[in-house]
């Protein structure tokens, strides 16, 4: 555990994947700690939990879930069951998270979604398998209670951050942002398109971007990698990697129509693995869409296929 500003500490927990760990936080209260994220939940991770919280001053009183993606929530019943602490979640993550993982169909419904943005049957196998490699490694709590943005946790405020995950929360006081993975410091969060979700979540990404340089904290503590000293400044990066993104997608449009799957190619290049090709699957869709609602992209819908020209 590390300590840092503010009293705040720092749990970091492997993951088998890239980026290798994910950060949890403690953040100190009048009678007790907030934990924020719990990691995914392998094996080991109450041990590894007990260990961490072993010697920690004082009770854990509550966990709050940033968003449902695995490696922030899948150790969520070991902590509970480790510290007896009730969980707190994004009233619309809640939804998506108990649509995710709470019915066994999301496989089926992934599988018709990525097909009708063309990838093939060959692609598709490996790609929904390694989707479900996590599924066995999250134990989260059912009918958590429910926050809204702008609610106040133990003098945190909650801030709403969509894109990354269409209810990612992030709590902020006094200048120092629990950002999740809404702010990261050397990677680009994803930002993707996926069944049910919010329809535009670049769009979004970038609202709530132009928002954090608003809220001018001095200090960003990310779901990955080292805490991030100027917020806003990255904020800013950010929205112009996007920016150079979308000229980029915009670039591989033409009059032949193209599908998500298709344009993923010239973004992502041709050697990802079906893991990775999810994801720029996803993301590719996200910028589609993003541009077709700037003009600058035109979707074609057909009997269960979607592709897009230049507009
Ligand atoms: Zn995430």
């Amino acid at each position: 555990m590390d300590e840092l500003a503010e009293g705040i500490r720092r749990v970091t927990l492997p993951l088998p994947a890239r980026p290798g760990h994910v950060h949890a936080y403690l953040l100190p209260g009048e009678d007790g700690w907030t934990v924020v994220d719990t990691g995914l939940g392998l094996p080991d991770a109450r041990e590894r939990w007990a260990a961490e919280l072993d010697g920690l001053p004082g009770r854990v009183q509550r966990i709050v879930v940033t968003h449902f993606h695995p490696d922030h929530l899948g150790a969520t019943l070991d902590v509970v069951e480790l510290t007896g602490a009730p969980v707190s979640q994004g009233r619309l993550d809640y939804e998506q998270c108990d649509l995710v993982w709470g019915h066994d169909d999301w496989a089926d419904v992934l599988v018709d979604w990525f097909r009708s943005h063309g990838v093939p049957d060959d692609v598709m196998v490996e790609l929904i398998e390694q989707g479900a490699l996590y599924r066995p490694f999250i134990r989260y709590q059912r009918n958590p209670e429910l926050l809204e943005p702008g609610d106040h946790v133990d003098g945190w405020r909650t801030v709403a951050a969509p894109g990354h995950a269409d209810g990612q929360l992030m709590l902020l006081r006094q200048g120092v942002l629990v950002a999740a993975d809404h702010l990261l410091g050397r990677i680009s969060p994803t930002v993707g398109l996926w069944p049910r979700s919010r329809p535009d979540p670049l769009g979004d990404y970038l609202g709530a971007l132009e928002e954090t340089i608003a809220l001018d904290a001095r200090l960003a503590l990310p779901g990955h990698g080292d805490p991030i000293e100027d917020p806003a400044g990255r904020a800013r990066e950010l929205i112009e990697h996007h920016r150079e993104r979308l000229a980029a997608t915009a670039a591989a449009l033409g009059e032949e129509p193209r599908s998500g799957y298709e344009v993923s190619y010239p973004l992502f290049g041709d050697d990802l693995k079906p893991s990775a090709r999810r994801f720029a699957v996803a993301e590719t869709l996200s910028h589609l869409e993003r541009l077709v609602l700037e003009g600058g992209a035109t979707r074609h819908e057909g009997v269960g296929s979607v592709t897009y020209t230049s507009a």
